[in-house]
């Protein structure tokens, strides 16, 4: 019997309790989310950030920038929102034009308000990391002593879910483009984590049964279909839990990201 991983269904459910949480401590948390240019995957990803904000009783500010934007404005910006008590959580939506030092720019978010995880050795987890643990824990499907196979080492996507995965207990092998033989390596795992942006690239011959499959792929098609990192339809008859696309680590790493806001404000 093959389970769906509801990321939309989990995450609902812990908003509604974010949302009874934030009503409890009387207090409107603040989140600043700085954009430079307009792209539009950016925006869409900043949109669903809003969306949710306001339904759980979240204000956010939304900074913008035009793509010619100086450093200096930028940083001097995210200065005054460090020293900002309304403000507990500020993000700087990535990619960031190539022209900016995207590390300095990062590493000038203060520490207790970087929820993203942006900052090297972050106390924060980053949000796609943490929704994932949650997806999985919500599931009850452990994570200790298993063998996982995490695809993609990006520093913002795959790197992090190694490495939370691993302090979860997890034996971990990070796989990336010049891993020979990925199949081989892939069908090993018990958990398989696909973080590598290339639509449909984990096929039935990639996986085996009984396998746990997050898909933590999105790519748009011209079409504006979301595509994730594996091909649901054929490997559907053989896996035991896989997580969809959209619907899948999308809505989880949103959620994710509000409940590092919530535990900036409470270590104040
Ligand atoms: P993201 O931000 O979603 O993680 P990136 O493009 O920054 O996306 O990183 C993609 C990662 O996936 C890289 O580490 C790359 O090595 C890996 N990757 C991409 N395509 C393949 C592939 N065909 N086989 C194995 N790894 C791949």
């Amino acid at each position: 019997m093959l389970t769906t991983l509801d990321g939309r269904m989990v995450s609902e459910k812990i908003a509604a309790e974010l949302s009874l949480e934030i009503k409890r401590l009387k207090i409107e948390p603040g989140l600043a989310i700085i954009q430079v240019g307009d792209l539009a995957t950016s925006s869409l990803y900043i949109k669903r950030k809003i969306a949710f904000a306001n339904k759980i009783g979240v204000r956010v500010d939304h900074l913008r920038f035009s793509e010619d934007s100086y450093q200096d404005e930028l940083l001097s910006e995210i200065d005054k929102l460090n020293h900002n008590n309304d403000v507990g959580g500020i993000i700087v939506q990535l990619p960031l034009p190539n022209k900016l030092d995207k590390s300095k720019i990062v590493e000038e978010i203060a520490p207790e308000k970087d929820v993203d995880g942006l900052r090297v050795g972050s106390i924060f987890t980053p949000a796609t990391a943490r929704g994932i643990l949650s997806l999985l824990d919500h599931y009850q499907i452990k994570i200790s002593g298993k063998r996982v196979v995490v695809v993609g080492r990006s520093t913002l996507v795959g790197k992090p879910i190694a490495r939370a995965l691993l302090s979860r207990g997890a034996t971990v092998t990070i796989c990336h483009r010049q891993t020979q033989n990925l199949a081989d390596e892939t069908r090993r795992a018990d958990i398989l984590v696909v973080a590598a942006g290339s639509p449909h690239l984990i096929k039935e011959n990639y996986v085996k049964p009984g396998q746990v499959v997050i898909d933590v792929g999105l790519s748009s098609t011209g079409e504006g279909k979301l595509l994730g990192d594996v091909d649901q339809v054929s490997v559907r008859e053989i896996v035991s839990a896989i997580s969809p696309v959209p619907g899948g680590v999308g809505p989880m790493t949103v959620v994710s990201l509000f409940l590092n806001l919530l535990d900036a404000y409470k270590s104040k």
